[in-house]
Formats: structure tokens, C-alpha cells, sequence
């Protein structure tokens, strides 16, 4: 595989300029300088060509541009970019009715709209509150949900992201999240250890610590994304909600990377055959332009008018995007990523059984985590071969993100090939090789 000559002279001096302007907390993986994109295709602006497994971190669900997508944005912009939440437009009721329609829920669904992550997770918390007039919450250790004050309460993968910020919102207790590769609970049997978290959160939790009558909602990743691509097992859901239903408490499914179609569903939650009170969505629901969605249960979405509301929310070119994702989402790509998804945990199994380093092989559809490890026996984990795979993977012209400890996230474009499958797991057991050479 030849090597890229990256950061090239013209990404270079743009990643100089950016230095001396936009704020150095961005967390920057490596030094891409985008160019433009194609599908599941990339271009830097020194014209190095790059296949994309991170899809703008989960972000572009239909491929780079989708001329369908793009298409939709034109037209809208042609005819008006913006009007105000305080009004009305077709793309916006249309698409709340598409949401209504795919929603995880037996009753009908509202819609509060958002311009991204974080801020559907915000949403989701002071409804949760408002409807249950309670104040508490319970999330999980390894979650992300965004870096806004509450979203960023519960956000536990890294003590980084709340050094320096506090006080963080009141109210917010850590339940270990149910990660069968690393279990730190004990399971007794006759229970899997999804069921294991969910006794402990009602014999340790709620009994010792947390009131349930003070506890508005549990917020939970339903895959957990950058905690490390980690599927709970079958019992967890099935059990939460079962607890939920016991005391009251609202069941929150953060999607915003699992769901429109990353898993080959619409929503993860429903590998697990629950429904959930609220949902959030953002990243994939419109193929990049800036959307999210805070959906919920239309007897739980009860506040008044007034109460909560933004300029952007509905914003008419996301809306189109977001509409024109939904159709190519439905009609070719959730079911590419069930395929193509399936496809990939095959060979990564592959792949795993050549290697030392690879621990783990987990997901659904294309939402796949691989876990790197120093000795199979012992799991602990190898941070500076998944650093140095990254690396070693852009320079062969691959782009991946890592997360967890050692974990490398595929999350492609859900429109990837097979063949363009083949073509990154090629270039990611080339670098696997060296790194573990290098590393182990
Ligand atoms: N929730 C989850 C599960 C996420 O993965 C992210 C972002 O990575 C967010 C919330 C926050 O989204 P945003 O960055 O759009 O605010």
C-alpha cells in the first residue's frame, strides 16, 4: 500500500492558520485538511484520496454530497433559508410526521427540534422533569451526550470533559454501563449481566443513595458510542424498562449515534424489542447539515407553550436534508447496513484471529467496535496501538476514529460497499500489523 505524504504542503499551512483563529479545544485526531467528498470517498486539499470508516464521526448517513441530498438543500435554499421557529413550513410538519411514523413507540410521537446532540439531550432532560415534576436523573459511567452543562453532567467517558467546568448540573448519579467484555459487577445466576447493572441500580442505587420517587428519567446510550461501541446485553433493556415501569421514571434512549439506520433499524432499541418514553437523534437524521430531535411519547411531550423553544429548531434546509436522508435511508441504506454491517463483522472476525491485539469485535450493522488489547488474558487494554493503528491507517489512506480506552469505531457512511468494505479492512490489518509490531 503506497504511503500518502499527509499533512500534505496545503493542509499544512491551513492547519498553521487554524491555529492562530478557532479555539484549541477541538479535539483533533489527526491532521485531515477536507478538500471535498464522494459517497464514501475523501479528498484532501493536496489532493490525497482517503476512504472514510468514520463517516464525520457517524455524521454523514447517505455519503458525502448524495446528489439527492444536495439536490434537496439547493431547492430549499432557492426558496427561503430560514423563517423562525414562531412559524410554520412543510419540511418541518412533514418531517415530524416522518418521525411519528419510525418512532419506537405504540403511541404517537412529538417532535422538538434541534440544531444538534447535545442539544436534543438538553431538551430531553427539562422535559423529563417538566412532565414528571421530579428532579433527579440516573445516567452511566463511559456515556457522551454532548457538552452542554446537563448534557455534559452525564457525560462520563472522559474526566476531561468536566474538568474545570464545575459546578455541573444538579442531580446526576453514574450507574456502571452493562459492558459484557469488562464486567465489574458480579452475576448471579439465572440473570445475564444486563440484569445484573439494572438490580444494582434498584438494590444500591435507588435504595441506598436516590429516592425513585425522586428520579425524573434514566438516560442511557442505547449502543454506547464514544464509551466505546459497547452493545449491552439482551437482558438489559427488557429489564430497565421493567424498572422504569416499577417506580415511574421515564426511559431515555440517547440514538444520536446509534440510530437512523446506523444499526440496520431505525432506532438500536429495537435490536431489544423495548420501547422507550423519549428519544434523541441528531447526527445521521440529516446527512450533515446541522439537525437533531428530541422525540417523545405524545402523552409524556406535555409541556405548555412557551416553556422551551430556539430560532433555529426546524431549521427549513436541515429539514430538507433531513427529509431526502429519511427516503434514501428507507428505500437503499438501512438495509445496506444490515448487509454491508454483517459483512464486516465477519471479517474483522477474521482479522481477529490472526492477531493478538484484537480482544473484541462487537455491533450492529455499521456501528462496529474493535477492541485492542496488550494480552487476550489479562484485556489490558493496548491505548498506544490503537493511537498508533489511527495514524498508520491515515497515512495508507483510511480514516478512522478510536474510542473507549482501545477501541476503533467503523462507522461508515451507510451507503459504503462491499468492495469498499474489503478496501479499508485491507488497509486497517496492514497497519494492525505494524502497530503491533511496533507496540505490543
Ligand atoms: N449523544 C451521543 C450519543 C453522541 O455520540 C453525541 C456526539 O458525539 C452527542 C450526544 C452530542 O451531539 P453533538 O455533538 O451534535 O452535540
Amino acid at each position: 500500500m503506497t504511503k500518502l505524504i499527509t499533512p500534505g504542503p496545503k493542509a499544512m499551512a491551513m492547519i498553521e492558520r487554524d491555529k492562530k483563529v478557532i479555539s484549541p479545544s477541538y479535539p483533533r485526531s489527526y491532521p485531515f485538511a477536507m478538500d471535498h467528498g464522494k459517497g464514501s470517498e475523501v479528498w484532501d486539499v493536496d489532493g490525497n484520496r482517503f476512504l472514510d470508516f468514520m463517516g464525520g464521526i457517524a455524521v454523514v448517513s447517505t455519503g458525502y454530497s448524495h446528489p439527492k441530498v444536495v439536490k434537496a438543500v439547493q431547492e430549499q435554499a432557492e426558496k427561503f433559508i430560514h423563517i423562525s421557529s414562531d412559524f410554520y413550513h412543510e419540511n418541518w410538519v412533514k418531517l415530524g410526521e416522518e418521525l411519528n411514523q419510525i418512532a419506537p413507540f405504540d403511541e404517537d410521537a412529538l417532535s422538538f427540534m434541534t440544531n444538534s446532540g447535545t442539544e436534543a439531550v438538553e431538551a430531553a432532560i427539562k422535559l423529563a422533569r417538566y412532565h414528571t415534576k421530579r428532579t433527579n436523573f440516573i445516567g452511566f459511567t463511559g456515556a457522551f451526550h454532548g457538552r452542554t452543562m446537563g448534557a455534559v453532567t452525564f457525560t462520563a467517558s472522559k474526566a476531561k470533559y468536566h474538568g474545570g467546568f464545575y459546578p455541573l448540573m444538579n442531580g446526576v448519579t453514574h450507574a456502571p454501563f452493562p459492558n459484557p467484555y469488562r464486567p465489574i459487577l458480579e452475576t448471579r445466576k439465572g440473570e445475564d449481566y444486563g440484569e445484573a447493572v439494572v438490580r444494582y441500580i434498584e438494590d444500591e442505587i435507588l435504595a441506598q443513595i436516590l429516592p425513585a420517587k425522586d428520579v425524573a428519567g434514566i438516560l442511557v446510550e442505547t449502543i454506547q458510542g464514544e464509551g466505546g461501541y459497547i452493545v449491552p446485553p439482551e437482558g438489559f433493556y427488557p429489564a430497565l424498562r421493567k424498572l422504569c415501569d416499577k417506580y415511574g421514571i421515564l426511559m431515555i434512549l440517547d440514538e444520536v449515534q446509534s440510530g437512523m439506520g446506523r444499526t440496520g433499524k431505525w432506532w438500536a432499541i429495537e435490536h431489544f424489542g423495548v420501547e422507550p418514553d423519549i428519544i434523541t437523534s441528531a447526527k445521521g437524521i440529516a446527512s450533515g447539515m446541522p439537525l437533531g430531535a428530541c422525540i417523545a411519547r405524545k402523552s409524556v411531550m406535555d409541556w405548555e407553550i412557551g416553556t422551551h423553544g430556539n430560532t433555529y429548531g426546524g431549521n427549513p434546509i436541515s429539514c430538507a436534508a433531513s427529509l431526502a436522508t429519511i427516503d434514501l435511508i428507507k428505500t437503499e441504506f438501512m438495509k445496506n447496513a444490515s448487509e454491508v454491517g454483517e459483512y464486516a463483522m465477519d471479517a474483522l472476525k477474521e482479522i481477529q484471529a490472526r492477531h493478538p491485539s484484537i480482544g473484541d469485535v462487537r455491533g450492529k450493522g455499521l456501528m462496529i467496535g474493535v477492541e485492542f488489547v496488550r494480552n487476550k488474558e489479562t484485556k489490558e487494554p493496548a491505548r498506544e496501538l490503537t493511537d498508533r493503528l489511527v495514524d498508520l491507517a491515515f497515512e495508507r489512506g483510511l480514516l478512522t476514529l478510536s474510542c473507549g480506552k482501545s477501541v476503533i469505531r467503523i462507522a461508515p457512511p451507510l451507503a459504503i460497499t462491499t468492495g469498499e468494505m474489503d478496501e479499508g479492512l485491507r488497509i486497517f490489518e496492514e497497519a494492525l500489523t505494524i502497530a503491533e509490531k511496533e507496540t505490543l
